[in-house]
């Protein structure tokens, strides 16, 4: 398998593999660019099948945090780690500190932050090994939550703000009696209702667990949908919150909505797909514009920052987005091609 001719390579800094016979680690970091700053990114555990299959997410998902930590306006590259097993049956405090040894060969180059199949505390074990290892210990937060290092309440405020500001920009309205449905009432969709049914728009959720509906729809007033059914409602907003690739050419065909914002990371099935939306006259909020809410609390944690700065920043996903849509409309272009072009221009590529 090569790497530098792998379709996803595309100009990567820095790719690094390791093995650690004594705790059984196998694992490898992707620096994609480190224009605007060392490279910050997740720490994944997965029970790859393959080197390829690895070697294909680490690229992937390290070029995308390029273009997040750009247009979310950090000084911050973009890198990730993936790390071989699974980590339910495979996950060893030993291999988390060496996966902190190997974070920190790379001499602050690669910082890491949570992904699946991580907690804080497998962070915390490789924070015993390095100083490039953040979320780990919060000090700021953007509402009453306690800040425990969960970034999910700042991406649902981030998800809010920017959705608020999609609403005002396409259908000139506050959220009273606007109606959004929500895919996926988890730790960011939960958060991002009570925040939606907080300024009075109406909810419609879905989830394949049944007592995270029963919670919206008894503390939201939200009404039950079936997860099969949360594409062909007569709604307003379309807020995905739970997994990517949900927007296919099949489901946009369903969908009558007049915005699409939420969480879940890519959203879209293929890129074209955008310039569909775009000929429906559906605005959609690029996915890692919209969520970097997370990504921003845990820059802030690394720094010297303060609630209100942390708050501040987060709320700036709005102008983000209305300088997306604005181009957009200009060019005649779809707003996820916008938006790389923007965090290009960004990080200098
Ligand atoms: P989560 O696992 O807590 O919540 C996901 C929810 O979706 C769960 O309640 C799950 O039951 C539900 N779900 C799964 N499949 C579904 C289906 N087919 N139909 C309806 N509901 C379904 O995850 P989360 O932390 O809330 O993140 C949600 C999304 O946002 C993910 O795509 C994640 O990658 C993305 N995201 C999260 C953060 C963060 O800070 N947590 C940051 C950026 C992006």
């Amino acid at each position: 398998m090569s790497v530098f001719e792998h379709s996803e390579f595309d100009e990567h800094e820095h790719v690094a593999f390791h093995q650690d016979k004594a705790s059984g680690l196998k694992a490898i970091i992707a620096v994609h660019n480190s224009n605007l700053g060392n490279a910050l990114g997740g720490c994944r555990m997965w029970p790859y099948l393959s080197d390829e299959e690895a070697v294909r997410d680490v690229l992937r998902l390290s070029k995308g945090m390029t273009y997040k930590a750009a247009m979310a306006g950090l000084k911050q590259g973009g890198g990730k780690a993936v790390i071989f097993g699974n980590p339910r049956t495979e996950k060893t405090p030993e291999k988390m500190r060496a996966m902190g040894k190997f974070i920190d060969s790379l001499s602050g180059q690669y910082i890491s932050a949570e992904d699946s199949g991580l907690t804080v505390d497998d962070l915390k074990l490789m924070g015993q090994q390095t100083d490039f290892v953040s979320g780990i210990q919060a000090k700021y937060h953007i509402n009453s939550e306690p800040a425990d290092g969960n970034p999910a309440p700042s991406t649902a405020y981030g998800v809010y703000v920017g959705l608020k500001a999609t609403v005002k920009y396409a259908m000139k309205s506050d959220l009273k009696d606007v109606k959004v449905a929500i895919q996926g009432l988890g730790h960011v969709g939960m958060r991002l209702a009570k925040h939606l049914h907080s300024q009075g728009a109406k909810l419609y959720v879905t989830d394949i667990h049944s007592e995270n509906i029963e919670k919206a729809v008894s503390e939201f007033s939200a009404i039950a949908v079936a997860p099969n059914n949360i594409y062909d409602l007569d709604v307003d907003v379309f807020a995905p919150c739970a997994m990517g690739a949900i927007l296919t050419e099949e489901n946009v065909d369903r969908l009558k909505v007049k915005v699409i914002a939420g969480a879940a990371n890519n959203q879209l099935a293929k890129e074209s797909v955008g310039q569909l939306l775009a000929g429906k006259g559906i605005a959609y909020a690029p996915d890692y514009v919209i969520n970097a809410g997370g990504i921003i609390d845990i820059y802030h944690q690394s720094i010297a920052s303060s609630d209100r700065e942390l708050r501040e920043h987060i709320e700036k996903i709005s102008n983000t987005l209305l300088e997306i849509y604005h181009r957009a409309q200009s060019q005649g272009i779809a707003t996820n091609i916008i938006a790389n072009e923007i965090a290009e221009e960004r990080f200098g590529k």
